[in-house]
């Protein structure tokens, strides 16, 4: 777990429920938030040699580091990484989360995100294990 991602959740102020609607948007706001300097090589630190990577082929917002030679993109070590799940409903998970608390069940946020109940459950349990984890990773500062 970064750092990165701990700064993500932190900034709720800047979420707006209705940015997230894309997977374009989503990218761009996480992108900004942990790489407000502009991308940064997650296996290797650099940021002087990166650049997107655009064919067909290639997923949303992938870029290449040119010092490692390794391709990435924002989710690794984030809360989205492996997902399969759009980012953008992630995005809506956590707003959901931060508005509803506790009370948020995996019945609803499945409904409210449009998945179905076995994944809503399973993005749930993620987000308050990593919430959790947040949680215990500030009070050991
Ligand atoms: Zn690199």
């Amino acid at each position: 777990m970064s750092l990165a991602s701990g700064t993500l959740m932190k900034r709720r102020e800047t979420l707006d429920f209705g940015t997230f609607r894309d997977e374009e948007a989503a990218y761009e706001f996480v992108e900004r938030q942990i790489w407000p300097d502009g991308p940064v090589c997650p296996h290797c630190g650099g940021s002087r040699r990166i650049g997107r990577l655009t064919g067909e082929s290639t997923r949303i917002h992938t870029y290449k580091c040119y010092d490692c030679r390794r391709p990435f993109t924002v989710k690794l070590g984030t809360i989205f990484q492996d997902s399969k799940v759009p980012m953008h409903k992630w995005l809506q998970l956590i707003m959901l989360s931060r508005a509803l608390g506790p009370s948020l069940s995996s019945y609803k946020a499945a409904k409210i995100l449009g998945v179905t109940a076995k994944t809503g459950t399973a993005m749930l349990l993620r987000l308050r294990v990593w919430e959790q984890k947040l949680r215990l990773q500030r009070r050991g500062r």
